[in-house]
């Protein structure tokens, strides 16, 4: 059965920390594909300044060189809120012999039992928990039936965010070899953050 593992977030912009994390579910759970999922409307945090558009571009210029990676624009085709179990059940309903993953940041681990319909959600995916140095995520604190539903993969800690990344760009600092140099290269050559 294919393996398809999916990586929801605002990607603004998409980071090295992103594409690390990615390829590590990859190897750890044997994944045949990881499909980046942009999120059009972010329903647990405020809407990105940076378009839709902007943000797929990047994403783009990020995962060009790898065959493994593509992106999957299905939440921005989507009215109102992003919510990953309807993203899920659609994807399914497309796909239905694959089996899915979903590739989180331990920020979010600890998060998950706040998503809308969870148990339903880990019905259908297994999730792939990635270390965040700055982030720990408790695991023991999670109910048992996401407990069951969580791998972790191993990735050598990154203390990047996107946040981080905003900032610098703000105050005209660097950000090169944080993200890949083509984003770079995007960034400055459509002045998306300003200058
Ligand atoms: P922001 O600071 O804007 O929230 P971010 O860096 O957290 O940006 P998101 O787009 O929010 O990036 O994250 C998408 C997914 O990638 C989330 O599951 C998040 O936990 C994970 N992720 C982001 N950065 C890292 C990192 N450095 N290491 C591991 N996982 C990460
Ligand atoms: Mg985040």
């Amino acid at each position: 059965m294919r393996k398809i593992g999916c990586m929801g977030g605002t990607f603004d912009p998409v980071h090295i920390g992103h594409l690390l994390a990615a390829e590590s579910a990859k190897e750890a759970a044997k994944l045949d594909e990881v499909w980046f999922v942009p999120t059009s409307i972010p329903p647990h945090k405020p809407q990105p300044d940076t378009d839709s558009q902007a943000r797929c571009e990047m994403l783009k210029a990020a995962i060009s060189s790898n065959p493994g990676f593509r992106l999957e624009t299905i939440e921005m085709e989507r009215e109102g809120a992003s919510y990953t179990i309807d993203t899920v059940t659609e994807l399914q309903a497309r796909e239905p012999d694959a089996q899915f993953y979903w590739i989180i940041g331990s920020d979010m681990v600890g998060d998950l039992p706040n998503w809308r319909r969870i148990d339903e959600l880990a019905e259908r995916v297994t999730f792939i928990g990635l270390e965040r140095p700055d982030q720990p995520g408790n695991d023991a604190a999670l109910p048992s039936f996401l407990r069951r539903r969580l791998l972790r993969a191993a990735m050598p800690p990154l203390g990047i965010s996107s946040t981080d990344i905003r900032r610098r760009l703000k105050n005209g600092r660097s950000i090169r070899y944080l993200v890949p140099e083509a984003v770079h290269d995007y960034i400055r050559g459509n002045d998306v953050y300003g200058s």
